[in-house]
């Protein structure tokens, strides 16, 4: 969809009989710009948002859609996740559709509110105020026909008010953004809601705020159905999970991860390394040496993959389990008939877990 965009700049003028160059302003920009259209198949459902508005108690839902590696939003948003009206007090929340001729010009100066374009008073170049109006087109996009606008990763955060003891409180609340005021360790991802609880629960309980005990989340509920598009997560989780105790690697493979290695290095050091990887890293025994550097095992989730049946030799899909040679593992079919003949978890130290390394659910 093209959209023709009618815009203000500033150019740099020596007007006749003058030296000295001078800003005039320009009211003649013009430039058309392409706003993507994609249909639903393209731009999935990544998160599904519902809940009840906490002024006026009005239930509402919207679906968040992936696309173009963001999150894109149908209705305006507030930071705590309800849609909110464009104007004060009103119900217009879905986003209006880019007209074919938007004018920007507001008396010399690009603005406008319904769009969302903003930009700068002073010298604004006609190459810089292309640029930027290019950016905003790429924050549109159509999907079936709606429009939809970026939407920023929805995340909870623990807050507190007031001194504790119930004066004020403890709460699991959303945000839209990091605020640096706020130490890290209070955010939490949209995956991690059940240790945002036990996080809250913890801080409610050293501030005596024993109201708000035992912790509940109110907020908007979102429900996540593609987990991969959910990036924040909270270093503390994410240090439990990725640092294992000494002797947890059996349980590590039966969850799907096959060592493969060892890794040496601070605790700090490796976080940083493994942050976006799904592996775990259990833990040598002894403990660091004089630099603070441990020794870890790596082990890493394996991929689903296809594989031959090591009990009828046909086709099917698993995880590579370490005592079957590489590529082959067992077939749903297969399961019934070999189990019975397997004693004394004989049967999952040959195969795996069923759902991990085989009969893997569609
Ligand atoms: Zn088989």
């Amino acid at each position: 969809m093209k959209t023709r965009i009618l815009f203000s700049f500033t150019e740099s003028v020596i007007p006749p009989r003058c030296r000295k160059s001078r800003l005039v302003t320009r009211n003649d920009g013009e430039v058309d710009v392409e706003i993507t259209e994609l249909s639903s198949e393209q731009a999935p459902v990544a998160i599904r948002a519902s809940g009840t508005t906490l002024t006026r108690d009005l239930a509402f839902a919207y679906d968040l859609r992936w696309w173009g590696g963001q999150l894109w939003t149908p209705v305006s948003l507030d930071s705590n996740g309800e849609p909110r009206g464009r104007t004060s007090g009103q119900d217009n929340c879905d986003w209006p559709a880019l007209p074919e001729v938007l004018d920007l010009r507001q008396g010399g100066r690009n603005q406008c509110y319904t769009y969302e374009f903003y930009s700068t008073f002073g010298s604004n170049p006609r190459e810089e105020v292309e640029a930027e109006i290019q950016a905003f087109a790429k924050r549109h996009v159509v999907i079936d026909g709606i429009p939809h606008r970026v939407a920023p990763e929805p995340r909870y955060v623990v807050m507190t008010f007031g001194l504790g003891s119930n004066h004020g409180g403890t709460a699991v609340m959303v945000d839209s953004h990091f605020n640096s005021n706020i130490r890290t360790e209070s955010y939490f991802g949209l995956l991690e809601l059940e240790a945002a609880l036990a996080y809250a629960t913890k801080i409610a309980e050293e501030r005596r705020d024993t109201k708000n005990l035992p912790m509940q989340y109110h907020g908007t509920k979102f429900d996540v159905l593609m987990p991969e598009v959910v990036t924040v997560r909270n270093p503390l989780v994410q240090k439990s999970q990725l640092f294992c105790e000494f002797g947890t690697a059996p349980e590590q493979a039966l969850a799907g991860y096959r060592l493969t290695g060892t890794v040496v290095g601070t605790e700090e050091e490796l976080l940083q390394r493994y942050e976006s990887k799904d592996v775990r890293l259990v833990r040598s025994p002894g403990g660091p040496d004089e630099d603070g550097k441990h020794q870890f095992g790596l082990m890493v989730m394996q991929p689903v993959r296809q594989m031959r049946c090591a009990c009828c030799g046909g086709s099917t899909r698993g995880r590579q389990w370490h005592n079957q040679d590489t590529g082959w593992g067992l077939c749903t079919s297969c399961v019934d008939y070999c189990k019975p003949r397997f004693q004394n978890g004989e049967f999952e130290r040959t195969y795996g877990a069923r759902g991990v390394h085989f009969d893997i659910p569609a």
